[in-house]
């Protein structure tokens, strides 16, 4: 199946590295327009000259999804200069681990800041648009840990298990305006997110994968594709587990 996406305006948030990079350069691929955000402006800005060298349209912006000063004021910008955001992809994520007994309010603050409330800014601030145009995608990057828990990672755990509710939620609220949202829950993906863990860790959750291997950020971009896509027209409030079998 090709997915078209006719030069819509596509938001990627922490789209200058991992996952958010190749969602990013898999949307340009396939036709839309897209505001490549990141907290570090100069990674957002590698990410448009790769797709820009592809043949893409990318334009780069420095966003902390965390502040909902910040992202109103960008989301204005990206409207006036490219157009109304059309397919939002949430996914700039931050793990800050620690077992519960030693976790740090901050800690536990900054990861519900950036990986739930970052969204809610980011959608409030887009479905605005998606609303006036009667058509929208919305796709939230949770994780398999949201759903199952993981020791050592009650706030992230915390998190993404919120962002399943709030992408149902608002799933229900914008369906009547053709606007569907959905989560997609990775399972462990090679990233700097998950280089940073110690190697026998690494080992230990591959063996215990079914596919016997770590997911690629390209095997979580094709199916933002889809989500993204006319033809998922009729999936909305759903998590689809990208996972190797980790969790069935
Ligand atoms: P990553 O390689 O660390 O990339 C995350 C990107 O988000 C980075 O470019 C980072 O910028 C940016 N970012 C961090 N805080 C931000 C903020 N406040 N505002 C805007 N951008 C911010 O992580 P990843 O593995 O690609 O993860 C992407 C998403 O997938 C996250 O939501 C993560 O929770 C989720 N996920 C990942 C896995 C996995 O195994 N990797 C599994 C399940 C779910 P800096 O580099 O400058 O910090």
């Amino acid at each position: 199946m090709v997915c078209n996406l006719n030069s819509k305006i596509a938001l990627v948030t922490g789209g200058g590295a991992g996952i958010g990079r190749a969602i990013a350069k898999r949307l340009a691929e396939s036709g839309a327009i897209v505001a490549v955000c990141d907290l570090i402006g100069e990674s957002a800005g590698q990410v448009v000259q790769e797709i820009e060298q592809a043949g893409g349209r990318a334009y780069g912006y420095a966003l902390d999804v965390a502040d909902n000063g910040q992202v109103e004021q960008v989301v204005k910008q990206i409207e006036s200069e490219l157009g109304g955001v059309q397919i939002l992809v949430n996914n700039a994520g931050i793990t800050r681990d620690s077992l519960l007994i030693r976790m740090s309010e901050d800690d536990f603050d900054r990861v519900l800041a950036v990986n739930l409330k970052g969204a809610f800014n980011l959608t409030k601030a887009c479905c605005r648009s998606m609303m006036r145009l009667h058509w929208g995608r919305i796709i939230n990057i949770s994780s398999v840990i949201g759903q199952m828990g993981n020791a050592g990672q009650s706030n992230y755990a915390a998190a993404k298990a919120g962002l399943i509710g709030f992408t149902k939620s608002v799933a229900k609220e914008l369906a009547a305006r053709n606007i569907t949202v959905n989560a997609i829950a990775p399972g462990f993906i090679a990233t700097a997110m998950t280089e940073k863990l110690d190697p026998a860790v690494r080992q230990s959750y591959i063996a215990a994968i079914p596919l016997k291997r770590a997911g690629t950020p390209e095997d979580v971009a094709s199916l933002c594709l889809f989500l993204a896509s006319d033809e998922a027209g009729y999936i909305t409030g759903q998590v689809i587990r990208v996972d190797g079998g980790m969790l069935m």
